[in-house]
């Protein structure tokens, strides 16, 4: 009887239009529950409770309401026999999981009363969480909003990836240099996740293999690993809004297979005696910084094997215990590999049909094929995944194997292509022969798969026509595009509380469950009662970044100033320096004339640079140096200034994009794949300067381009400049602004102490300029100058930003995700019945 109760007023929280009483019920129960789990999970009372306690207990009191819709959504899944999606990504970024929880179940009205009944800030209390920070940048945030947009939309999804113990690391910054420590996210404990001791798997590496033949007398092949590690599956719930459907993230973690060696162990050898479970746990100790350069090490080769394998055994164990085979796979299971970290899913799954279940090669290739789809992230030749033959040869020799055979079928066909050379074989093959032997993942994920797609319309085209070019001729139907988007219930709805009640209140909710309805405000764009409106929830938002300026680099900034933002990983490629430079030639023009009118701005910068990425390191420390200059001229006072924030993450970003005035989307035309950080910054109302790169494209042509600002060369024409030979030098001679820039940087002007100390940095841009920094400065500075005269039109300006908000309704990751499950992954919502 209570079960049922109980279950029956769930269903109707649930449904978020709960009616007051039920709200009433809400809070009451809420506050019982937490005090509950206070006493008996975290084993504390109320009266000395700290706030981490009091967090613990709140997060257990929220789990608890999402399980019964888990669980409900599992049967749902099972019974209804639809297909269901396995992401495979080796990150998600996923930041705090608090808020997305109680916002996506509608409880965050009775839950913020119930902690307001027993005297605690739920602000402070959701400070508590840790920013799971599995992941880079883009390509792992794109993974969270993915599962989020997944559960939302009700389609059956299991996210696959690895449970860090420690994520990226933590940004220090010390004498204005990037330091890295540890990120120890899970030693304050993670309460929204299910250890799953019932799911483990045995994970092989290394070995021999060798001919068998079977009872069937059926000649076999078989891989003895030298080595075995245990994946550990960790479940964490994922809340589609309304909470209607709840997905899982399932993270492996790795164990010895024997936790001891107890024979080492009792003859003294006490290291010894636990070696071994150090080099199997080290596989998820650290998430590698690799976004755009390749972390060409075996540990992480063993990890992206870990976890495929782990992944992929568990997927066919769940198939295998509904239907008699394998056969029918590719009807029941979707697999995405995001960008070529689980491309060992190719080999692994052969060797599954083939080897464990019998199947013969050319049935096991169709459904491989069928099942298998990739996403490519990235054309910068360096950041192409390869590994070495003798590497694969020695740590997956059967999947060496496997690989070998699946070249030389495709080879094969390739030689049968009307016009086969020699040149078309070297160029399609999934070995590259001329760089000492290496394994292309791209190539094997690309001939493994059913579809691969590009990120955005010019990533995808620039695919076609650079990387895949061969292989999109052989095959002309496999790319396809995907531009990407984010999840606006995050990005809007709960970064920016204050920008989403206006619009309510000017258009009505429908923008809640529709996001193209934001549409709606376009008539309001001219409306100055709106456009005041919008400016002074903006202005709040900037009052709240400048407390977090002041409190983590101890600048003071102007909130009225322009709030110019670049957030994002440091990259020669994303042009930071383009925006350093700019910096300089603005402080030099201001002390040239203190009185001409300048438009007070803030540069704010953030971001990490790999460890091992020296000229990013050096961009960090440019950025500090000038500030420490700039900042301190009295000449120059509210002016401009310039901070870097430290240790950039998803929390970080929440609070800085609702206050951005501009949003700095500069990488060399061609290099970025889509960009996500471009469209939360404009979603939330922030006007664009940027060259036509990743989705930069397609936003001017949703919000219209006289509502962005677009300067510089465009892929075409940096691909002419190349082509021609084009080295800086000649332009440097006509822009004067960036040669004095450079010099001053150059000659130590804002490193007194080190006069050299960026020479590596101005060189690369004088010499070299392989990022066309030279190339597009005049233009960037004149665009830059073109918006200190827009902002002096505050009319024109907020019609502007109220039209980006209006008009980025298509950039949601629910239409990203309705296009893949329609024509990647052919998967249909689930029907709930309550
Ligand atoms: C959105 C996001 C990114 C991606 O930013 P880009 O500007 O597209 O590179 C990176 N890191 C975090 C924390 C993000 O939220």
């Amino acid at each position: 009887m209570y079960e049922n109760q109980e279950q029956k007023l769930r269903s109707v929280e649930a449904g978020a239009e709960a009616g007051a009483d039920a709200r009433e019920g809400m809070r009451a129960r809420l506050r019982a529950a937490i005090t509950d789990k206070l006493v008996y999970a975290v084993g504390k009372d109320t009266a000395h409770a700290s706030m981490h306690d009091w967090y613990l207990a709140t997060a257990l009191a929220v789990r608890d309401r999402i399980v019964d819709r888990w669980m409900e959504s599992t049967r749902e899944t099972y019974r209804q026999e639809g297909k269901r999606v396995c992401y495979l990504s080796l990150e998600f970024l996923i930041g705090r999981n608090f808020r997305d929880s109680v916002s996506n179940l509608g409880l965050m009205e009775p839950l913020v009363e119930a902690l307001n009944d027993l005297g605690v800030d739920p602000d402070l209390l959701r400070e508590q969480e840790a920013d799971a920070a599995l992941g880079n940048g883009g390509l792992g945030r794109l993974a969270a909003c993915f599962m989020e947009s997944l559960a939302s939309l009700s389609l059956p999804a299991i996210g696959y990836g690895i449970r860090y113990d420690y994520g990226l690391f933590r940004q220090v910054i010390v004498d204005g240099a990037q330091h890295e420590v540890p990120e120890d996210w899970l030693n304050v404990g993670n309460p929204w996740e299910f250890e799953r001791p019932e799911a483990t798997y045995r994970i092989g590496f290394g070995g021999t293999t060798r001919d068998e033949t079977d009872a069937d007398g059926r000649m076999r092949r078989v891989w003895q690993p030298a080595e075995t590690v245990i994946a550990k599956a960790y479940d964490t719930p994922v809340v589609g809004w309304r909470g209607a459907h709840v997905n899982t993230l399932r993270l492996w973690s790795a164990r010895a297979s024997e936790p001891l060696m107890l024979d080492a162990f009792n003859h003294g050898d006490y290291v010894g005696a636990m070696a071994h479970r150090a080099r199997a746990e080290a596989i998820s100790r650290v998430l590698y910084p690799s976004d755009a350069t390749p972390a060409g090490y075996e540990l992480r080769l063993r990890q992206e094997y870990f976890f495929t394998a782990a992944s992929l055994q568990d997927l066919v164990r769940r198939h295998l215990s509904r239907f008699p085979g394998l056969g029918n796979l590719a009807d029941h299971v979707a697999i995405q590999l995001n960008d070529t970290h689980p491309a060992i899913a190719v080999a692994e799954l052969m060797r599954i049909l083939v080897d464990e279940k019998g199947l013969a090669w050319e049935r096991a290739w169709e459904i491989t094929r069928e099942t298998l789809s990739y996403t490519n992230h990235t054309l910068l030749p360096e950041a192409l995944e390869t590994w070495a033959v003798p590497l694969m040869e020695r740590l997956l020799p059967r999947h060496m194997e496997i690989i070998y055979r699946i070249n030389w079928l495709h080879l094969e066909a390739v030689a049968a292509l009307p016009g086969a050379d020699d040149r078309l074989g070297r160029a399609l093959s999934i070995i590259d022969e001329e760089n000492g032997k290496r394994v292309r993942m791209g190539h094997l994920a690309f001939v493994g798969s059913r579809k691969v797609n590009g990120v955005s319309a010019l990533h995808t085209d620039l695919m076609r026509e650079t990387v895949f070019a061969d292989l999109h001729r052989m095959f002309p139907d496999r790319i396809t595009n995907k531009t990407n988007g984010v999840t606006f219930r995050r990005w809007l709805q709960q970064i920016n509380p204050r920008l989403t009640r206006l619009i309510i209140e000017t258009i009505g909710p429908r923008m809640r469950d529709h996001p193209q309805a934001l549409r709606d405000l376009e008539g309001h764009a001219d409306d100055p009662a709106f456009q005041r409106a919008f400016a002074d929830q903006r202005l709040a938002a900037k009052q709240d970044l400048a407390r977090l300026i002041r409190v983590r680099t101890g600048v003071s900034v102007d909130p009225t100033a322009m709030f110019d933002v670049q957030i994002k990983r440091i990259h020669e490629y994303k042009r930071q320096l383009l925006n350093l430079l700019e910096a300089v030639a603005l402080y030099n023009a201001i002390k040239a004339d203190p009185g001409a009118g300048w438009v007070p701005r803030v540069k704010i910068f953030a971001g990490k640079a790999a460890a091992s990425y020296a000229q990013a390191k050096q961009i960090i420390r440019l950025a500090h140096d000038l500030g420490a200059v700039i900042n301190n001229d009295p000449e120059i006072g509210d002016k401009l200034k310039l901070v870097f924030l430290p240790n950039y993450n998803v929390s970080l970003a929440e609070v800085i994009i609702p206050a951005a005035d501009l949003s700095e989307q500069i990488s060399t035309a061609g290099m970025e794949a889509s960009g996500t950080g471009n469209m939360k910054l404009a979603l939330n109302g922030a006007l664009t300067i940027g060259t036509l790169d990743g989705a930069n494209v397609e936003m001017r042509a949703h919000v219209g381009p006289e509502n962005i600002t677009i300067f510089g060369h465009d892929a075409q024409e940096v691909a002419a400049l190349r082509d021609a030979g084009y080295c800086e030098a000649s332009t440097l001679d006509r822009s004067t602004r960036l040669a004095r820039a450079l010099y001053e940087i150059e000659t130590g002007l804002f490193s007194p102490d080190e006069p050299r100390r960026y020479s590596s940095l101005t060189e690369a841009v004088a010499w070299r300029d392989r990022y066309m920094i030279a190339a597009d400065f005049d233009a960037y500075w004149q665009a830059q100058r073109d918006l200190d005269a827009l902002w002096g039109r505050p009319d024109e300006w907020w019609r502007k930003a109220i039209l980006n908000t209006a008009r980025m309704g298509w950039f949601s990751s629910d239409r990203t995700i309705g296009e893949y499950a329609q024509d990647i992954w052919r998967v249909r919502p689930l029907v709930h019945s309550a």
